[in-house]
């Protein structure tokens, strides 16, 4: 296997893979894939119902949220969440802490007034805004937060407490990642292909008291009403992937659950920012220290050559995905759930053999 740092989609654990391989052709004994059954029958169902089952007791979230499965990526949310819940007497408040945000943010001016309730572009989006720094009005649609910062590197390490107005967050890129209080949330939507699953499924949560204040004068499709009334299966959903995200489920369940999770996601992250701390500036983290990624570790090698030459000579040694997102470069190594902790010593034993080589 290969050491996949890939950002997303991105590595699945073995053992999932290998049960998905065995099953494919004939699944539960039914003569058919699982790609082959039809979506309202009793065996997909029950693979369905299993996977927003494992949903709920793994991220322990409470009675009062719906679970719904969509398509179209976390990219969709950023409209529907803005369609569904931007009116016409209020604004929408976003933290821009990435790309990501920016692009939230984006969508959510096509539909009515928005504002920054606080930015890090300033400092090249190498930190969180402070709870103290964000500001909002106690009447705001909601407050838009990305949870991690796949491109930069950062992660919120505690989440901001916004009373009546709904807190909704983009966790494409930490989601299950660690425990999270749901109840703080109005909203959480990821796109499963980090740390759940392969693209083409979007998990949303949702607070049923939102539901009843939503948009009701759009299209069918992007309702999430549709969605929740039908059990997510108002039109085909994505069987196979939400039948993966299922069985990943069960591997995070089986090794523990979130906070085994989480303390092995800070055992790996850290044999590789040690590496870096300890380099006398010879590889820079992007991210300041107290907004760390421990899912995307951003960096650069001392100089643009040797950075070059990083990247090519890790890519010799078997590491993939290495390089940084096409609109900032440098390196970055994605540590999702899945990347095994050996992958990540092997990281670091790289940056340290390269670093003897070419200081
Ligand atoms: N939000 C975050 C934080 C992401 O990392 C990504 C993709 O990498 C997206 C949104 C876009 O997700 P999708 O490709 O599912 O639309």
């Amino acid at each position: 296997r290969a050491y996949n740092f890939n950002a997303g989609p991105s590595a699945l654990p073995l053992e999932v893979l290998e049960k998905a391989q065995k099953e494919l052709v004939n699944f539960n004994d039914t003569g058919m894939s699982i790609m082959e059954l039809s979506h309202r029958s009793k065996d997909y169902e029950a693979v369905h119902n299993n996977a927003i089952s494992r949903l709920k007791s793994l991220f322990a979230i409470p009675d009062n949220y719906e679970i719904v499965f969509l398509q179209g990526g976390a990219s969709l949310q950023f409209t529907m969440v803005p369609m569904n819940f931007l009116t016409a007497d209020k604004t929408a408040s976003y933290v821009l802490t990435g790309s990501w945000s920016e692009k939230a943010l984006k969508e959510a001016k096509l539909f009515g007034q928005t504002g920054e309730a606080a930015s890090s572009k300033k400092n090249k989006y190498r930190n969180i805004p402070s709870i103290e720094e964000i500001k909002f009005n106690s009447d705001d649609a909601y407050v838009h937060i990305t949870s991690n910062n796949t491109i930069y590197g950062t992660q919120w390490k505690e989440f901001p407490s916004t009373g009546d107005v709904p807190l909704v967050a983009d966790m494409s890129s930490d989601i299950f990642s660690r425990p999270v209080d749901v109840s703080k949330f109005g909203i959480i939507y990821a796109g499963a292909q980090k740390n759940l699953g392969p693209s083409g499924v979007t998990v949303v949560i949702i607070r049923k008291d939102l539901l009843e204040k939503a948009n009701t004068n759009i299209p069918t499709m992007l309702k999430y009403t549709t969605h929740v009334d039908s059990n997510s299966l108002y039109n085909t959903p994505p069987t196979f992937g939400i039948y993966m995200l299922g069985e990943v489920l069960k591997w995070i369940e089986e090794i523990g659950g979130l906070e085994a999770i989480e303390k092995h996601n800070e055992e790996k992250a850290k044999v590789i920012y040690d590496v870096i701390d300890n380099s006398n500036g010879f590889y820079t983290g992007h991210a300041t220290v107290e907004s760390r990624s421990l899912m995307n570790i951003t960096f650069r090698v001392a100089d643009e050559e040797l950075e070059k030459q990083f990247l090519v000579e890790a890519k010799a040694a078997g590491f993939v995905g290495l390089n940084g997102h096409r609109s900032v470069g440098g390196c970055r190594a994605s540590t999702y759930n899945a990347v095994p902790f050996e992958a990540c010593q092997a990281l670091a034993n790289f940056m340290l053999d390269f670093q003897r080589k070419h200081q």
